[in-house]
């Protein structure tokens, strides 16, 4: 069953500037999907369309196969969702803020609430939402998202800005929360948490869908090419060349994502052209990712 589905999403923004062009994107139950792409890419705007902060301007969005037009509370209750800025108030008291949400949720687990503000370190709970440092805000706001056992949860960057120990201590708690067989979707640009979270990723440039797949055939399937630019290939012969993702000029050399592993592209390439001082290799998850958005025409 689908826990996201998202049908040919279009959202314009302030003077109709379009920022998301059709965006077709499924996530099944216990799929733990990473959502990639460059600053302006449009990933909190689906993230916020999901969780029913936006409505697209066409297309449909689906959560545990509802609307919502049909079924917003239902799809409330059980979603959990990490926002990049604060949506809490700020003039609440953390014990206000845990107040309302056990109120608003029926499956909000009081002992994982209790383990959680211990490992927080959020037991006193009468300082205000808005005076706490920001890792201490994405733990209140992370223990609000997940108490409840959501069976989705969507995190936007949720750890953006925090030390890396706090951003691993944040994502390891978001993961160690959520039921077997629940669903995580969310953004992110450390690669280290991509890598270590995600089981799929999707990677949105401008607003469209570029790609969608497998983290494990990501790393085998792909392969970056690199020839200095004084040889006789231009970006534009290598973009025309079967497979390619993406080209461009980066430190005096051409650069290239292909689909296909280093041997069979440096041998595909060969057939094309003469590429004198070509080197093929298997990119990280950042230089694909680096390279891939860089080298978009
Ligand atoms: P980042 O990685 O920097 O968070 P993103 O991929 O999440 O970026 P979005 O925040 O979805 O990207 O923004 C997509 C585009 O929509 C950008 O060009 C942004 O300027 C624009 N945009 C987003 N929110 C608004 C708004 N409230 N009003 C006008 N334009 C907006």
């Amino acid at each position: 069953m689908n826990i996201v589905e998202f049908r040919g999403i279009h959202r314009s923004m302030d003077r109709g500037m379009e920022v998301l062009h059709g965006i077709d994107l499924k996530v099944e139950a216990g799929e733990v999907v990473a959502l990639l792409g460059a600053n302006g890419a449009g990933k909190t705007t689906l993230l916020r369309i999901a969780v029913g902060l936006l409505h697209p301007h066409r297309g449909t969005v689906r959560l545990f196969g509802l609307g919502y037009e049909e079924g917003a509370l239902e799809i409330k209750q059980r979603l959990g969702y990490v926002s990049e800025s604060e949506l809490l108030l700020a003039s609440s008291t953390v014990e206000g803020i845990f107040e309302v949400h056990r109120a608003l949720f029926p499956t909000w687990d009081s002992s994982l609430e209790s383990r959680l503000r211990r490992r927080f370190g959020l037991s006193g709970g009468r300082l205000r939402f808005g005076t706490l440092s920001k890792g201490k805000k994405r733990q209140v706001a992370l223990l609000c998202a997940v108490a409840h056992r959501p069976e989705l949860l969507i995190l936007d960057e949720p750890a953006s800005g925090l030390d890396p120990a706090a951003r691993r201590e944040l994502l390891e708690v978001a993961v160690e929360a959520l039921n077997e067989g629940s669903t995580l979707l969310f953004s992110s640009h450390h690669m280290q948490d991509v890598e270590r979270l995600a089981a799929r990723v999707a990677l949105i440039h401008d607003g469209r869908l570029l790609l969608d797949r497998p983290l494990d055939e990501l790393r085998e399937s792909f392969t970056l090419a690199v020839l200095p630019t004084e040889s006789s290939v231009t970006m534009a012969d290598l973009r025309r060349v079967e497979g390619c993702l993406g080209a461009r000029v980066s430190n005096q050399t051409l650069r290239a994502v292909f689909e296909g592993t280093p041997q069979a592209v440096q041998a595909d390439l060969a057939q094309y052209s003469k590429f004198d001082g070509l080197i093929c290799s298997r990119p990280s998850l950042e230089d694909f990712f680096v390279e891939t958005v860089e080298g978009q025409p």
